[in-house]
């Protein structure tokens, strides 16, 4: 695990025990090692769009900036060391490293079964682009164990989940859908945005694949947008390369470098959101003009015991609601100051949503009704600012 992007070992890291080290230490140097042409302790940006051969057939490693990049390969094997998987596959958003597992795994005829609620661009790939392509998807509740169960009767390639699921925060027992998926021969996905390797361990809970849009958490700044695939099967992750290379979904080394620099504070800032989130929570569930706050480490949240049981802590996001329904939600979001109204979330800056009407849009009224996506219901992504600020603002908009 602990090699790196040029193929030597990470002096530093290589296990002389075998034993892996802490995820912060993964974080810093998993993978990586001062660039050998000079010692630079970061993986410089390779801005290059190809790379000189020394004869025919004899290159070091790279041929063309669509097939690998060295500094969009150092990601991958720092996102492999913090996964605890092979180096991952990186692309251009998180949007393309959907698109190219779903093209890399699935055949025409063949069935997806998703999550209901998971975020709307999986939905509108799915349900607007695939369809055409003879690809079948079947959403379902996959917080009840009966009908998650029941949906894999029929045969399915891929089990495909969130958890915690955006925007409502809905859970999926990640064990029990592994154990569903592969009795019925199916690879579980897990899109482990929201909490990302700091705060869930979906490999270690079962999962076959794990999908990040590096946009959120994992770059955590809002500078940049990106995705990866995980795997611990080398010949899926050699599909996905290939599929990758084919369709030309890579990510720029640019982005690449921009989010190995916010790798390095992965934990410290997942820790903070989930503690200025939880204290944002509480008070919002004190308000009266609140009337439901789902945030899974609050002991109101229905299952909480499985949010204590699959992952470390409560993550960054609070999905809430306020009396007076829709246009009194929109008041709150048209008179937040230090919230910013704006798509994204697991950045720095918090961010306050509108999913019905921003991020959930393309998914019909009614169908967003029954899987709890309310025209009043409000995102908030807690950023890294002093909490009292935060709550600051959102007292001063509730009233
Ligand atoms: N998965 C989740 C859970 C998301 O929230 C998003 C975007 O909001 C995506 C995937 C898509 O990622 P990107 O916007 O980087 O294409």
């Amino acid at each position: 695990m602990f090699v790196t992007a040029t193929g030597a070992p990470a002096r530093a890291l290589r296990p002389q025990t075998e034993e892996v080290p802490g995820f912060a230490t993964r974080a810093i140097h998993g993978g990586l090692r001062a660039d050998p042409a000079t010692g630079a302790i970061l993986t410089p940006i390779y801005q290059s769009t190809t790379y000189v051969q020394e004869a025919v057939g004899k290159d070091k490693g790279y041929t063309y900036s669509r097939a690998g990049n060295p500094t969009v390969a150092a990601l991958e094997y720092n996102l492999g060391a913090l996964e605890q998987a092979l180096p991952a596959v990186c692309f251009g958003t998180g949007m393309a490293a959907i698109t190219t597992l779903l093209l890399g795994t699935l055949r025409a005829g063949e069935r997806v079964v998703c999550s209901d609620v998971v975020y709307g661009g999986t939905v509108r790939l799915l349900r607007q682009v695939l369809v055409d392509f003879g690809v079948r998807a079947d959403f379902v509740d996959s917080a009840c164990l009966e009908e998650l169960q029941a949906s894999l009767r029929e045969p399915a390639r891929l089990l495909f989940i969130e958890t915690p699921a955006n925007p409502t925060l809905k859970l999926t027992d990640i064990a029990a859908a592994a154990q569903f998926a592969h009795a019925a021969g199916a690879l579980l996905v897990v899109d482990n945005t929201f909490l990302t390797p700091a705060l869930q361990d979906a490999f270690g809970l079962g999962a076959d694949v794990v999908v990040h849009s590096t946009t959120k958490y994992i770059e955590g700044h809002n500078a940049t947008v990106g995705g990866a695939l995980l795997t611990r099967v080398p010949a899926l992750r050699e599909r996905f390369g290939f599929v990758r290379k084919s369709v030309g979904t890579i990510q720029s080394p640019l982005e690449a470098w921009l989010t190995l620099r916010g790798l390095k504070t992965l934990e410290l800032r997942m820790q903070r959101h989930s503690a200025s989130a939880l204290a944002v929570a509480e008070y919002l569930e004190a308000h009266p003009r609140v009337t439901r706050v789902s945030y899974p480490w609050l002991r109101s949240f229905p299952q909480q015991a499985l949010a204590r049981r699959q992952q470390r802590a409560g993550g960054g996001i609070v999905a809430f609601e306020v009396e007076g329904g829709t246009e009194a939600g929109i008041r709150v979001l048209n008179n937040v100051r230090l919230c910013a109204l704006a798509e994204n979330l697991g950045a720095a800056e918090t961010l306050i949503t509108h999913p019905a009407s921003m991020t959930h849009a393309s998914i019909p009224a009614e169908e967003r009704r029954r899987a709890g996506i309310g025209d009043g219901l409000i995102r908030l992504s807690v950023g890294l600012e002093d909490s009292s600020d935060i709550i600051a603002d959102l007292e001063q908009a509730l009233a």
